[in-house]
């Protein structure tokens, strides 16, 4: 079985170091793919930070992985040697439940789904599933995704994660032309929420707490940027929107925003703090029946319709590279929500390090 360098948590506050990991060999129906690029979600730093419960270290992060397949099983038929192909945050499912069967395998009925990292794995029994930070992985076919050599790799690692993650919800709350739709926070999610609301058609505003964002908003297909630490800005938005998609990753009291929502609009949650929000006001909900949602990345097949919508549009997302050895740098940086608008690693700067 290959070993692999890979860059791991060690526990909750240390700095994130190096590891050498074990992969599987590739079975007849898996990928084995050469990571060229690991995007950096804020899901990592909860999940290496233990802000989230559940965390197994050492924890290898990263589900935003890009690369080259280097090998595939003898059953394999969608992927051949040499192909640009991306792994996201899943990398299998039970495959049985009405969810996985209807391609919502995020979804999973019976918590069947696998994710790309800090859960059990299946094929190296004792050993927790490890991410993209890291110089190579294998995954079964099912779950590899294939994307388009036109697109910037660097720049379409992101997809994979902060990519479907806003496409799901813009396409499942029917953002188009006609609609009114917010998106809340301008990092790693947020921008690619502007992006696609905007090539939606949408009519797009921004809410950001970062007056040094205004143009980049704008740049990126904001039709508006409204800074939601102003009160005045944001009253002059009240019940105007039909949705309101909210990416941001820390505690905050979403009843900044409610009251903007139209009769019958939906915020729909997609950050996921460590600390819960203060609880909404109710009467902000009932008096225009008016909805507040999850969401939770995408399936397979909807991920797939994603990279292949984005390389029709030329859509990637904006990305600042760094070395592996920048990785706990990038973190305090996403914390002081200095992202513009992804951190992306570069896999070769492992292997040379
Ligand atoms: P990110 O790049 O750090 O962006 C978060 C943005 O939220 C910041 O850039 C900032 O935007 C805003 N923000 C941060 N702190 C804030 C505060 N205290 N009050 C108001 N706004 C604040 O993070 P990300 O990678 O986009 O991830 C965002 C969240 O989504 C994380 O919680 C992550 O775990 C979660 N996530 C969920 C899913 C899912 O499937 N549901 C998938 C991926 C990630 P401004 O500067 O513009 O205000
Ligand atoms: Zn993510
Ligand atoms: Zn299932």
């Amino acid at each position: 079985m290959p070993s692999v360098a890979a860059y791991a948590a060690h526990d909750k506050t240390s700095p994130l170091g190096p590891l050498t990991i074990t992969r599987r060999d590739p079975g007849p129906t898996d990928v084995q793919i050469e990571i060229l690029y690991c995007g950096v979600c804020h899901s990592d730093l909860h999940t290496a930070r233990s802000e989230w419960p559940g965390t197994v270290y050492p924890c290898v992060p990263g589900h935003e992985i890009l690369g080259r397949v280097t090998a595939v099983g003898d059953r394999v038929t969608k992927f051949q040697v040499g192909q640009t192909a991306a792994v996201g945050c899943l990398v299998d499912s039970c495959r049985e439940c009405a969810s996985c069967r209807a391609g919502e395998e995020q979804y999973c009925d019976v918590f069947g789904m696998v994710f790309s990292y800090n859960s059990p794995d299946a094929h190296l029994p004792g050993q927790m599933t490890y991410g993209g930070y890291s110089t190579q992985v294998t995954v079964t076919e099912d779950f590899v995704v294939s994307v388009a050599d036109s697109l910037d790799p660097a720049g379409a690692a992101p997809l994979l994660c902060a990519g479907i993650t806003t496409y799901s919800p813009l396409r499942h709350w029917g953002a188009g032309p006609g609609k009114k739709v917010g998106i809340v926070g301008l990092g790693g999610l947020g921008h690619m929420g502007v992006k696609f609301s905007h090539a939606f058609g949408a009519h797009t505003v921004l809410f950001t707490t970062s007056a040094g964002k205004v143009a980049d908003g704008l740049r990126l297909g904001a039709d508006e940027v409204v800074i939601s630490k102003d009160p005045t800005a944001m009253q002059a938005h009240a019940l105007s929107f039909d949705l309101i998609l909210n990416t941001v990753a820390a505690s905050h009291d979403l009843d900044q925003f409610t009251p903007l929502l139209k009769r019958d609009g939906t915020m729909v949650l997609v950050g996921v703090p460590e600390q819960a929000h203060p609880s909404p006001s109710v009467m902000n909900l009932v008096f225009r029946r008016r909805s507040i949602a999850g969401s939770l990345i995408g399936g397979l097949r909807e991920t797939q319709e994603m990279l292949d919508f984005c390389a029709e549009h030329n859509i990637t997302s904006d990305v600042e590279v760094i070395r592996m050895d920048q990785i706990n740098e990038a973190y305090g940086r996403m914390l002081e929500s200095d992202v513009k608008y992804r951190f992306v690693i570069d896999m070769a700067t492992m292997k040379n390090s």
